[in-house]
Order: structure tokens, then sequence, then C-alpha cells
């Protein structure tokens, strides 16, 4: 037998943000076209050295983007919706770039037609935090090579002297993706194949060998249509043309293995991290021509792997067929280079591997199951010691939060009255008028607060200065808060970095990097905390500024944390326990920081929970199990105070019939929404719930520069009511207000409160 090592996908946006700068300075206008594609040229190039040198045998290529993987995938076939004034040829940089980021007039970068059209709309990656470009697709849709891209990448690489296997996203997958207008997506799937067809006669013609098809929606549950459709896509598929190994990643087949197992493709890719298990019931039923592709490197997580123990799982199960090795899904969701980590505590860094040195794992494993364990033996040695090492640390375990977590009974989880008792004792303490007025917690990070914090981290300005300069800040924020009106106040955030991010860094058991970047969408890139450790909250993170907040006013000001399920969601969490023990951990450290802040005197905390939907897994069958440890999460997080303190709770997305159930379970006393932007239409779910607590729905859309008028907002609070009780109502935007600018925020908040006022008088 032999094994090879394959990549997936490397991370696009280079060791140092490469093409962020490289975008970002071509969309301002202060490069052309020319030195983009010179600097996405560069990346290229290196991220091919790079893989070859670290020991893939398999390398992609059309694995990089400009924007986004699916973007392109649009531009391939195009599927350019009209707004776009597009003249059905090939997809130019400007059309692209429209359909990522809109247009408006003739801004550089914009349409070349100078007029305003929107952007594609963007959502999450199955559960990753990486945000694709949603295609729109229309009724009689038509299709047609576009972008010679793919081509283009291959030829390029071949030029190069590396013959690599182009990535494409399978049809079926990129129609289950898309958002149909008039039509049902995979309707359109006969129109679409004969364009694949196109695609993959050209990319043998150029000489692959070999498609990397990406169908991850084949880890879903699927209807009886969509597995049709992929029984038609890949009889038509598989044929002719190169090779296709049909790639599957961030879960199991599970019941879909049958399926997959009578597709005519010649290979396919598993995830063995997510699902391990699928391991013995693939070999058993996939036919032995079939080449298999194992993820046993995991491409969502950060820590280094065991390589004895894979050494010794994949011998025996796999012995006599030929083997690929790869990671469990594209690298692109890990950051490029641990050895760029000087500052992390080398203690921490030895458990670590990111895309690099992934790639390096698997060539020490394959090169073990081709010549024997001796050929890799050091790799193996440090593997082992560094696993042992991370498995032994009094760095990870914590025995007194160990004791604390094994002493949690029921008690801890609930409040001590039901919400109609505390509503009155809350009522009673901060004697709210109606349709009571408040905002989500963050006001504009503008220009000078980025500046002061920066100044700060390079240590041009002392911990005195910049403290004096947030106070300033936050002073003006409550005073002008209350100023207008506002009955609910908050602090404003200008301390915060990021709602993660500034827990993180107080909390024991978070180790953070320095350049551990991830894309996100486009060029921007987040840099997820590391979760290590046990956790626990060695002193108060937010009291002080809430303290000073409320010094200045006799208005409540609300206490701000971020919710223990989003700080876990948007981690790397730990892979050597479940993540619902990693969330009770901090939902423990949260609810310490609840109870002082009380003790403090705050009468409203608000316990943001921006990520708990998302983190919904991607099989139905385990939500339940999901959701009940997330909520039991918040729960203990919130449920340490007393009847008098009023609790609030903060989702900005629309979508609730899912969890609307959790939502009740979760019982905070307020919850605000985003609904600006669905006419309020989402409280259908609250309404068939009858959800007895408050709610907040979002009447300013905070995505938008635009600035709502009073009318505009009494308008939706009068569509709420017709599904939420009057009296449950509170004024609020969609969201925290960080990323709008006080021109925008002041008249909008001061709209929001005549409109308030007016219910009033209406009531
Ligand atoms: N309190 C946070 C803010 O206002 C909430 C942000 C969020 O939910 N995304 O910025
Ligand atoms: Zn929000």
């Amino acid at each position: 037998m032999t094994v090879s090592v394959a990549t997936l996908g490397f991370p696009r946006i280079g060791l140092r943000r490469e093409l962020k700068f490289a975008l970002e300075s071509y969309w301002a206008g202060k490069s052309g076209l020319a030195e983009l594609r010179e600097a996405a040229a560069g990346l290229r190039i290196a991220n091919w050295a790079r893989q070859k040198a670290l020991g893939a045998d398999i390398l992609p290529s059309n694995d990089f983007s400009l924007y986004d993987h699916v973007l392109d995938t649009s531009a391939l076939i195009g599927a350019v919706p009209a707004r776009y004034d597009w003249d059905g040829e090939t997809v130019d940089s400007d059309t692209y770039f429209a359909m990522a980021r809109g247009t408006q007039g003739s801004r550089v970068g914009g349409c070349r037609h100078g007029h305003d059209a929107t952007a594609q709309e963007m959502t999450k990656w199955f559960d990753t935090n990486y945000h694709f470009m949603v295609p729109e697709l229309t009724a009689g849709q038509r299709f047609r090579i576009a972008s010679t891209k793919i081509f283009d990448e291959f030829e390029e690489a071949k030029a190069l002297g590396y013959a690599t296997r182009p990535v494409l996203l399978g049809p079926v997958s990129y129609l289950m993706l898309a958002k149909g207008k008039a039509v049902e997506p995979l309707a359109l799937l006969p129109a679409l194949l004969d364009v694949y067809a196109d695609i993959l006669a050209r990319l043998a013609k150029a000489g692959a060998e070999w498609v990397q098809i990406d169908e991850p929606c084949l880890v879903l549950d699927l209807t009886a249509g969509q597995r049709t459709a992929f029984e038609r896509a890949y009889a038509r598929l598989a044929t002719r043309g190169p090779r296709l190994m049909l790639t599957t990643y961030f879960g199991g087949l599970g019941d879909n293995l049958d399926l997959v197992a009578d597709l005519p493709v010649h290979g396919v890719h598993l995830d063995l991290v997510r699902a391990p298990g699928q391991f013995e019931a693939a070999l058993a039923r996939l036919a032995p021509h079939i080449l298999l592709s194992l993820g046993v490197i995991d491409g969502r997580n950060v820590w280094r792997a065991n390589l004895p123990d894979l050494y010794w799982r994949l011998k025996d199960l796999a012995a006599g067929r030929d083997l690929i090795l790869a990671p469990s899904c594209s690298l692109l969701h890990v950051p490029v280079d641990l050895a760029s980590e000087t500052a992390l505590d080398p203690e921490i860094a030895q458990w670590l591997s990111f895309a690099a040195q992934k790639i390096e794992e698997l060539a020490a494993l394959a090169k073990a199951l081709n010549e024997g364990e001796d050929a890799s033996f050091s790799a193996f040695s440090a593997s082992r010691i560094a696993a042992v090492a991370r498995r032994t640390s009094p760095k990870i375990h914590d025995p007194d939060v160990a004791a604390r977590l094994a002493a949690l009974d029921e008690t801890a989880t609930r409040r001590e009255t039901p919400f109609a008792m505390r509503r009155e004792a809350q009522q009673k303490r901060l004697a709210l008028p109606a349709y009571p007025t408040t905002t989500i917690g963050s006001f504009p990070q503008t220009a000078d607060v980025r500046k002061a914090r920066a100044a700060h981290i390079r240590g041009e300005i002392d911990d005195a200065a910049y403290a004096r300069y947030l106070r300033t800040e936050t002073r003006a924020a409550v005073k002008w808060q209350e100023e207008i009106g506002l009955d609910v106040l908050v602090h404003g955030e200008f301390e915060r970095n990021d709602m993660v991010q500034y827990f993180g860094e107080q909390l024991s058991g978070f180790a953070f990097t320095r350049s551990g970047w991830v894309q996100s969408y486009g060029s921007r890139c987040v840099r997820p905390p590391i979760l290590y450790g046990d956790v626990s909250r060695p002193a108060p993170m937010t009291v002080e500024w809430w303290r000073y907040a409320q010094d200045q006013t006799d208005r409540p000001v609300k206490g701000m944390l971020t919710g223990p399920v989003t700080i876990l969601n948007w981690s790397f969490v730990r892979d050597d326990q479940p993540r619902a023990t990693s969330c009770r951990q901090i939902a423990l450290a949260i609810r310490d920081e609840v109870r002082d802040l009380e003790t403090a005197g705050a009468a409203i905390i608000q316990i943001d929970e921006a990520a708990l939907r998302e983190g919904l897994p991607l099989r139905r069958g385990e939500w339940q199990t999901y959701l009940d440890w997330a909520v039991e999460a918040f729960r203990i997080a919130s449920s340490g105070v007393r009847d008098d303190t009023q609790i609030h709770t903060h989702m900005c997305y629309s979508e609730f019939n899912d969890i609307i159930r959790a939502i009740g379970n979760m019982d905070a006393d307020v919850i605000s929404i985003e609904t600006a932007r669905s006419q309020m239409e989402l409280l259908d779910a609250f309404a068939s719930y009858a959800y007895p607590n408050d709610v907040g729905p979002g009447v300013y859309d905070i995505h938008s520069p635009r600035i709502p008028a009073t009318s505009e907002m009494t308008g939706l609070l009068t569509l709420a009511g017709r599904h939420v009780p009057a009296a449950q109502l509170w004024v609020n935007p969609d969201c925290g207000l960080k990323t709008r600018k006080w021109d925008e925020v002041r008249p909008a908040l001061v709209a929001m409160v005549a409109a308030a006022k007016a219910m009033r008088v209406r009531a």
C-alpha cells in the first residue's frame, strides 16, 4: 500500500494578512488591479512551495480566492444576479467585487456602470465562523463558464512544476447553499450539470487527473429530493473527465453512507476528526477500488495530534489499501503558522499545531505508514511527549474548578422565583415607564478610540493615560444618554477590543496569539482565543467600568457581559473534554462576575448570547442535546441573583422558530433581538409560544448608515404590539452601535426615544 498526503485547501489570507492589505489598498483606490493580482499570485506561489516543502504530495489549486470560494463558483458558472448589469461574457473583477461588497455610484472597485447595487447576502459556512456569499438564482437561470480562474490557477501551478488537484465546490452543495428567486435551486441542476461537465472536461484537457469536488452537504440530513440530486449529478459527472475525489467534511456521512457508496466516483474523503466512528462503516461499505482520503488531522482546531495513536489506529484498519491522509477539511479555518507565535507560553505552544504544522504531522504519519514506525521516530516521540505533557499539565487542570463543577446542583440553574414575581420586584426597584428605552451596549468605536488602544498596546501611552481617555469617553456617553432621555443606560464598551477577547484575556484558561489570524469573510480576519485549560475568573472583569459609569448618573446603567455559549463558540476550544463541560466552566466564571456586579449595585445585567443559534449542530438529531447544555450554561451564568436584579440577554439574529423553546427556558427577564429589517415578522415565534418575559425587538437597523425616522419606529412598535403584548415591549436598536458613527447614532437614538414617548402617549 502507498500512503500519500493531500491538503484540501490552505489559508489564503497569508501569514501577515498580505491578501487583506492588498485588497483593502485596491478597494481604496491606492493600488491597481495589476498590483492586486501580483500579490495574489505571490501568495499562491508561496503556498504551493510551502505545502510541498512541508511534505504534501497532493496540492490543491483553486483553493485560493480573492474574496470567497462560493462567490468564485458563482463567477465560474456565470450566476450573476441582474442588478449587477453584467454583460454575460466573463465576470470581471468589478462585477466580482460588486457582488461581494455592493457598489455605490462610481466608487472605485464598484460596478463599472457606476450605479448602486447591494452586495449578495452573506452567511456562515456550515458551523464555522467563515462567511460565504450566498448564490442568488432565478427561474430560468442560465449557466455558462464565465471565469477562467480554476483553469488559470491550474496552469499557473503546472508552469511551476506542480500537478495540482483543482478544488471545485460540487453542484449539489452549491445549489443547496443557494437562494432561489421564484425557483427551487435544485430544479436548476440539469442546466448546472451541463456547465460542470464542461468545466471537468476542460480540466481534464489541461491535464488534471483528479478533481477535489467538495460536497459538504453530504454530512447533513438530506431529503429524498436532495439524495436524488446527488445520484443524478454524479451519474452525469463521474463517468468521463478527471477522476473525482468526492470530499465531505464537518461531520460524518451517517445515513448518507449508502448514497455515497453507490455514486460512481473514484475517491471519497471522510472527516475522521468530527466523526471518527464512521471509518469502520465506510471501510466496510465503500467498494475496494474507491480511493480513501482520510481526514485525520483536525482542520477546525489548533491542537497537535497524537501521531503514535493515529498510527496504530490506521496501520491495521487500512492494511492493503492505498490511502490518502489529509486534514479533516480545508486549512482555511486555522491560523497559518505556529512558528510566528513567539510570545505564546512555550508550554502551551508545544500543544498546538497550525496549518503548516498540520501538514508536517500528516507527512510524518504517512512516512511511518509507508516505511515503518521508526521512519518517523523523532516526530512521533515529540508528538507523544507533547500529548503526555498536555494531558498532565497543571496549567490545564484546576482542581478547584473541577470541585465546583461537581458540586453544581439544580439550584444553581434556576432563579429563585418565577418571572411574574421577579417582574414585580424589578418594577418596584426600577420604576421604568412603559416602552422602556435602552441600547445594546457598545457606542461608536471611533478612529480615536482605536488609535488610543493601539497606542496603549504599543506602549506609547501608559495605563493611566489610557484609562483617563476611556473614562472621558465613557462619561461623555453616559451624560449624553441621560440628556436625550434614554431610560436604561450603558457604559459604551470603549475599553473592549472585542466582545469575546476582552473576557478571554481576563479569564484563566485562555491563550491569545499574535498573528493567529483566520479569515472571517473577504479581507476580514479574526484571532480566536485558544481555550486550553479549566476556566476561572481570578478577579472582577467589568465591575470597575460599570461603577465608573453608574457614578455619573442616577439612571440605571446595565452591567454588560458576554455569555458562556458565545465565548465558547467564538474560540478554539479544548478537544480533551466535551464542549458542554468547557461551557459550564465559563458559565461559572460569568456567574461570579454577575454576582459581583449585583453586589456593586447593578440593578440590570445583560449577558449577550450572540452566537447561541449559530452553535446549532449540523444534524437536527443533535440539536436538543446542544440546546439543553447551552441553555443550562446561560442559566448557570444568570441565576445567582436576587429577584429584583433584572437579567437581560441579547441575540442579533432573526430566526427564532427553531429555538424559541430554548429561549423561553433561558428565562432572561428581557431579551433584545434583531428585527428592524424583518418588519417584526419574526416576533411570530414569540407570539405562538406565548413568550411571557419582556422582549426588545430592534427598531433601528444598525447595519445601515441610514437614520430611521420616529414614525418608522412607531410603525415597527405598533407592528410588534400585534405579536407581543405592549406591556412586554422594550425599545432598542438591533444590536450594538460600535460600527456606526456618532453622527448617525445621535439623531437615530433621539428619534428612537421620541418614538417610545409617542407610544406611551397612545397607550
Ligand atoms: N453588547 C455588545 C455590543 O453592543 C453586543 C454585540 C453583539 O451581540 N454582537 O456591541
Ligand atoms: Zn447583536
